[in-house]
């Protein structure tokens, strides 16, 4: 009998049930990684950290490096009826090659709402793509930043930008602030704009809010 794995996974505590994704080892596929995304990254503890995680995140960049990856995505996604796709829960776009393999799926199911969010938009080669995606009717893009990275320069039409606040007294700027985990405890300060991610803070966890009952970073 032969095993067909899916690149697509199923929901998870912060998604929910019903959104799909697909990740990729975090760090050496974060070439616009910041000193401030790498020393709080999720994606690098805690479940990311056994075995039989890393080694369907690796199975997952070796597949994503084959011709045929989009292929397998498009017949994946008709196939399980993915209404929302999250790219990368872990790691991020690594090179234009494969941003482009992902504008070649998504262009092919447009039925399918795909969202990411990056700090890739900070190389140079794969920053075209990456507003090539966030173009299409079917994406939702957020180009991903912090005290390191500062805001970017240059945002494509249709791009939001998520900060990721690591330090309780440091200014924030963009459209969704991400807090690290010491600073999710603490209510969102009532003048703070922009939003902090409901699932983040101790109302928006009473509330059982998740991406899938949000709906913030991907309702188009
Ligand atoms: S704002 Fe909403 S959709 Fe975006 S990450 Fe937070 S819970 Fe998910």
């Amino acid at each position: 009998m032969v095993t067909v794995r899916a690149l697509l996974a199923r929901g998870n505590s912060k998604l929910g049930s019903a959104i799909h994704h697909f990740d990729l080892p975090a760090v050496r596929t974060c070439p616009g990684r910041s000193s401030v995304c790498e020393a709080v990254c999720y994606a690098t503890r805690h479940r990311f950290r056994t075995d039989p995680v890393r080694e369907r995140l690796h199975w997952c960049l070796r597949r994503s490096r084959r011709a045929d990856f989009a292929d397998h995505v498009v017949d994946e996604v008709r196939q399980k009826g993915a209404l929302v796709v999250r790219l990368h829960v872990s790691g991020d776009f690594y090179d234009a090659e494969y941003a482009q393999k992902w504008l070649s799926a998504i262009r092919r199911c447009r039925a399918t709402t795909f969202y990411f969010y990056t700090r890739s938009w900070r190389v140079a080669e794969v920053e075209p793509v990456l507003a090539e995606l966030a173009a299409l009717e079917n994406v939702v893009g957020w180009y991903s930043a912090d005290a390191d990275t500062g805001m970017p320069e240059c945002v494509p039409s249709g791009v939001r930008v998520a900060w990721l606040q690591a330090d309780v007294d440091e200014p924030v700027a963009g459209d969704l602030v991400f807090r690290d985990r010491p600073l999710r405890e603490a209510p969102p300060s009532k003048v703070a704009l922009p939003l902090v991610c409901p699932s983040e803070t101790p109302a928006g966890r009473r509330a059982h809010t998740n991406c899938g009952n949000c709906g913030h970073c991907w309702k188009q």
